[in-house]
């Protein structure tokens, strides 16, 4: 028998409760449309919850929604034009998947950490894995 196949078969022998519960949730906006503009109510949070500075994760999502948008004293974000929830959930996936997710183990326990030369790293404590990431959006 490989490696594979023992691989396999041990993650057979695991109940799927396990993988659910290691699976990290990346939340989901919640807003509504006002006019011709968009209101995330909980922008904020999920930044928290993804660990990563809400400017950084602003910046990603309104250069791939190629709408401009600002977050306002009260913390709500306003997006300029009507976007549906579904398609900041894909951006803020996506973004996820780039700058907070280990490749290796899929754990979301990770920092971004800029290293001389101008190179930023995605380091991850659950298993010491170290990628290059992108360091400007
Ligand atoms: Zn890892």
């Amino acid at each position: 028998m490989d490696y594979v196949e023992l691989l396999k078969r041990a993650r057979d022998q695991l109940p799927e409760s396990v993988f659910e519960k290691e699976r990290f949730e990346i939340p989901k906006v919640r807003g509504h449309i006002e006019g011709n503009k968009t209101v995330i109510v909980n922008f904020q949070q999920i930044a928290g919850v993804l660990r990563r500075p809400v400017d950084h994760l602003l910046k990603y999502v309104l250069k791939e929604l190629a709408t401009p948008g600002d977050i306002k004293k009260s913390g709500l974000l306003v997006l300029g034009s009507k976007i549906p929830a579904s398609r900041i959930n894909e951006k803020i996936r996506r973004y996820a998947h780039d700058f907070v997710l280990c490749p290796d183990c899929g754990k979301p326990d990770t920092e971004i950490s800029k290293e001389t030369g101008g190179l930023s790293y995605l380091k991850c404590s659950a298993c010491g894995a170290k990628h290059p990431v992108k360091s400007k959006i």
